[in-house]
């Protein structure tokens, strides 16, 4: 059976992505260096293994920041437009790409991550971690809502 094609784009067009298959997690992060860069109170982000995405357009329009020189976060947005693209974990081979890039994606999270650092509080009854899930390395500690 052949998997799903999504489109994604930046705000400009320049920079197009083809991703294949469901994400591997969905989750709302809440995390301090989230919530500033893509200037938004939690971000909805899908993840990805790194081969499952291909930069079909604009490979030379993708700039990177690095919030430190070690970080394990590498988010990558477009020269021309500002347009947050994806953050790649190059130590887990994944990749985040914001849900809301994604078209036709419906974005069902299943947890949120970070959520000691919110700045908004949500009541939908998933898992709020402290951190994050065991499962990629967090302690795995849960908060209220
Ligand atoms: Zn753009
Ligand atoms: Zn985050």
């Amino acid at each position: 059976m052949s998997e799903v094609q999504y489109k994604s784009a930046c705000l400009c067009g320049a920079v197009q992505l083809e991703i294949t298959g469901e994400p591997a997690a969905m989750a709302c992060c809440h995390c301090d260096s989230c919530r500033r860069w893509f200037g938004a109170p939690i971000h909805g982000g899908c993840l990805y293994s790194i081969d499952k995405v291909r930069i079909v357009k604009g490979e030379d329009r993708i700039g990177t920041f690095k919030y430190t020189e070690d970080s394990e976060s590498h988010r990558k947005y477009c020269t021309s437009c500002s347009g947050r693209v994806m953050v790649d974990h190059p130590s887990i081979n994944m990749t985040d790409i914001p849900a809301v890039s994604i078209q036709g994606l419906t974005f069902v999270p299943t947890l949120h991550s970070h959520y000691a650092e919110r700045v908004l509080r949500i009541f939908d009854g998933l898992p709020k971690y402290k951190d994050f899930d065991p499962d990629v390395g967090g302690t795995g500690e849960l908060l209220e809502e």
